[in-house]
């Protein structure tokens, strides 16, 4: 077990020419002390959990102090915002500090978020503010613990320096890991420049270091692209299927990965909305919760554009074409376990469809209703279920066809009780728990629900009684919680 200062640093992206990325120290944050440290992301640095203790952590989790080796950079990327292309982007306000191979091989590259202006930062301040440094910190490690492809979040390090967004807030650096943050957008921003060249070396990069099968291909770039819109496709299939809503998916925040990235106005579905818009800076809905299928497909096709320098035309569409199916039926693989129902039936999809139907009719709680629906009797009145709804008879109806099917499953009542709980959250991050731990480290400095939540959502299936309040459907204050992009 290492502390983060006797760690090797290296950064195979660095390797790369200058024109990825600008070299570049973090800009100091003024007395930095820390406000979350996550012991089981650092456990993927090998570092001891318990380096909390370390004197020098603050400041080196800033970026105030540099580690031994590190090389820090800002990549350079562009994307499609809300449907238009902007030319240049960048980590404006991020810096790759380089990566640790861990003893099981694995690499993990390490990020601040936060750490200043870059050359890519446009107007911004290369800052970030507590309160989205909390939201960012708390849903990756929740979208871990639900089993989904995330980022992960080491630490949140604060500061008493003033940042402006809304209001005065102030500044907080995330320390977040990932194998790569290579973005759709990493790419586009060569095609549009006509840099065809750099297109294929990062190309080769990535499938040298994240996608070596796809050497095998007689066409190592077209394999490249069927595997992210493979990736992709099932990444979003789960966010479906949990009630995800990731709320700005430019494609300068899709991972070439699939792993769920850049956390901002996300939210998690209280009561059912398939139309549901988490972020208020959307008014239009174009990333509203069920457009989120079209949107990633709608993204890989801009990424295989940027990718048509390094292939036909044609394999190209054969690419983005397998995307529907892998989609749905991934899809259907997750609702269809959240039912319990493992053998497959000619109506499965339709008594599926006809309870999402109702569902979003009477707006009944999504996380709530799947986990009492572990509970359900066949041929029984199962009145806390038939209470969410304010139809019950059509909830008497959809029962009755429930049952019946139920009944071609193998599976005893209570195994399958068992095994539906293993994909039926009890606890997500709602809007309103993470407000609560912002209020609590805004006006007390208080950090502890921080860290009591991030325990509790790295556990999201497991009952804990201690915690039951957190299973509640949220409370009549948090209906008028709006959040924005402003972070
Ligand atoms: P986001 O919507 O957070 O994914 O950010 C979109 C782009 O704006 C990225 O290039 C970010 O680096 C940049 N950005 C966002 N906030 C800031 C900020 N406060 N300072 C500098 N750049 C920023
Ligand atoms: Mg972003």
């Amino acid at each position: 077990m290492k502390t983060l200062a006797n760690q090797h640093f290296t950064n195979r992206f660095a390797t790369l020419p200058s024109g990825f990325y600008s070299r570049l120290p973090a800009t100091p944050l003024a007395a930095p002390y820390l406000v979350a440290f996550n012991p089981e992301a650092a456990q993927l640095l090998d570092l001891n959990p318990l380096s909390t203790q370390h004197a020098d952590l603050a400041a080196y989790l800033s970026g105030n102090m540099p580690l031994p080796g590190q090389d820090s950079l800002a990549a350079l990327y562009a994307g499609h915002q809300f449907g238009v292309y902007v030319p240049q982007l960048g980590d404006g306000r991020a810096l790759w500090l380089g990566e640790i191979r861990n003893h099981a091989g694995q690499h993990w590259e390490v990020q601040l978020k936060g750490s200043g202006p870059t050359p890519y930062s446009r107007n911004g301040d290369g800052r970030a503010v507590l309160r989205s440094s909390i939201r960012e910190y708390l849903c990756s490690e929740a979208m871990y613990g639900l089993g989904i492809p995330t980022t992960r979040a080491l630490s949140i390090t604060g500061s008493d320096e003033a940042v402006y967004r809304e209001r005065m807030e102030t500044a907080a650096v995330v320390t977040r890991l990932a194998p790569s943050f290579v973005r759709f957008g990493s790419f586009e921003v060569f095609y549009y420049r006509r840099q065809h060249t750099e297109i294929r070396t990062l190309a080769d990069f990535v499938i040298k270091h994240y996608y070596p099968e796809c050497r095998e291909q007689n066409n190592p770039y077209v394999g490249l692209l069927q595997a992210v819109v493979a990736n992709t496709a099932r990444l979003i299939a789960q966010w479906q299927a949990v009630g995800f809503c990731h709320g700005v998916m430019n494609t300068d925040n899709m991972s070439i990965l699939g792993l769920t990235i850049d956390y901002g106005p996300f939210g998690f579905l209280d009561a059912f909305d398939p139309a549901h818009v988490c972020n208020h800076s959307d008014p239009g809905g174009r990333y509203a919760f069920d457009q989120q299928p079209q949107v990633g497909l709608w993204n890989l096709q801009c990424l295989a554009q940027a990718l048509l320098p390094l292939m036909d035309q044609d394999s190209a569409i054969d690419a983005l074409n397998q995307y529907k199916a892998i989609f749905e039926t991934a899809l259907d693989q997750n609702l269809r376990r959240k039912l319990g129902l493992h053998t497959t039936q000619p109506d499965d999809m339709a008594l599926i469809s006809q309870l999402l139907g109702m569902m979003a009719r009477d707006r009944v709680d999504y996380t709530l209703f799947f986990r009492r629906l572990c509970d359900f009797q066949p041929q029984q009145a199962n009145t806390a279920l038939r209470d969410m709804f304010l139809q019950g008879d059509a909830f008497d109806q959809w029962a009755q066809h429930y049952s019946l099917r139920l009944r071609q499953e193998s599976m005893h009542q209570t195994q399958r009780s068992v095994v539906m709980r293993q994909c039926n959250p009890k606890y997500i991050l709602r809007n309103y728990m993470a407000e609560i731990a912002i209020g609590k480290a805004e006006q007390e400095r208080d950090y502890s629900e921080i860290e009591r939540l991030r325990q509790l959502l790295s556990q999201p299936f497991s009952e804990q009684p201690e915690q039951e309040h957190y299973a509640n459907s949220p409370p009549e204050w948090a209906t008028t919680l709006s959040v924005s992009c402003s972070s």
